[in-house]
């Protein structure tokens, strides 16, 4: 059903070792059956850090952070009771509140933990992750029943300014639209376009179940299946399928925790590569999603490593070519988050 297409792009490039003679070199170009994009998995040039990150570039708080407990009280504001009751969302250490810059509807900020001013990745924690996870969660909740119109709702993450993150204190970020994120919509447009199998298989299902066959397959969680993707977006790419909700507002604590634990495996493996920030998005499929197929999903990139002069894993390629260049095969990263689930 799904059309998974590659071939090689057969390049040719001088060998240094062989004095300059050009020599045969493979260029895989795959095209990603659920978003449609194009990908290129080269060799050679590698983009992973040697080393462990220079963490001490960041972790000392320099001035003033608004998301730090001595200051999150006064620098932030509650949301409207009408929405939120009592205006103010936490759980343990962590809190969510409204952002003060518009760029969805209805959007909010929660910080993993206001008395951590910095995270690295082994800081990441199951428990952590949960309870930041829930009470985004819990706002997603409020704003659906607030204004049933809205139905596009994302939870997602920026990490370290490489991240496009402005603010080092670890926070995640919602979108709660009437608009679909591109990506929403391109999924939403995959599932109408190849309707449930006979024995109610979605796209979903067939993507996942081809990942398993295709050697992509990274951990089965219960709810979730955690795949490396044909066609990776992004660097390190991971994604978590849910196998049978398709929004946000269907999760459950259960569910955010199987989340907590998936993720934290996969910041894990983030870690055994010296890599220190990254991307994700959880995101929904809207009112029509379950119906059509759509799957509630999260999936996850690396990106440019923390360094003094680093190197952007953004080129042309990725801005205006909307297509990713990547240097490590899928099937190869998916064997190594594998280890960290088994
Ligand atoms: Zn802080």
């Amino acid at each position: 059903m799904l059309d998974f297409v590659e071939r090689d792009l057969k390049a040719m490039a001088p060998d240094l070792s062989e004095g300059g003679r050009f020599k045969d070199v493979s260029v895989i170009y795959r095209v990603d059956p659920m978003l449609g994009n194009s990908t290129r998995l080269i060799q050679g040039s590698k983009l992973q850090p040697s080393e462990s990150p220079e963490y001490s570039l960041v972790s000392e708080r320099d001035g003033f952070c608004p998301f730090c407990h001595d200051t999150v009280d006064s620098a932030t504001f509650p949301f409207p009771t009408e929405m939120v009751p009592g205006g103010k969302i936490s759980l343990g250490r962590s809190k969510v509140v409204p952002n003060i810059l518009a760029y969805s509807t209805y959007s909010a900020v929660g910080i993993y933990d206001t008395a951590r001013h910095f995270l690295t990745l082994s800081d990441f924690d199951q428990a952590l992750l949960a309870d930041a996870f829930k009470a985004m969660g819990y706002h997603t909740q409020m704003v659906r029943r607030y204004d049933p119109q809205v139905e596009y709702s994302s939870i997602n993450a920026n990490y370290l300014p490489a991240s496009g993150s402005s603010l080092i204190h670890p926070h995640l970020q919602s979108s709660n639209d009437y608009v679909p994120l591109t990506t929403q919509r391109l999924f939403l447009q995959t599932a109408k376009a190849n309707p449930r199998s006979e024995d109610g298989r979605t796209v979903f299902d067939e993507y996942v179940k081809a990942a398993k066959e295709m050697g992509r397959a990274v951990a089965d969680t219960g709810r979730i299946d955690w795949i490396t993707p044909f066609a990776p977006l992004g660097f390190h790419e991971v994604w978590a399928v849910f196998k049978d909700l398709s929004d946000l507002t269907d999760l459950t604590d259960y569910d955010f925790d199987e989340i907590a634990y998936g993720l934290s495996k996969v910041l894990a493996a983030y870690s055994d590569e010296n890599l220190s920030s990254f991307n994700f998005s959880l995101q929904g499929g809207g009112h029509e999603g379950y119906e059509v197929g759509y799957r509630l999903n999260l999936r996850i990139v690396s990106r440019s490593p923390l360094q003094p002069l680093y190197r952007s894993d953004v080129t042309y390629f990725e801005r205006l070519g909307l297509e990713a260049m990547i240097d490590l095969a899928p099937e190869l990263w998916a064997q190594k988050v594998a280890e960290k689930f088994s």
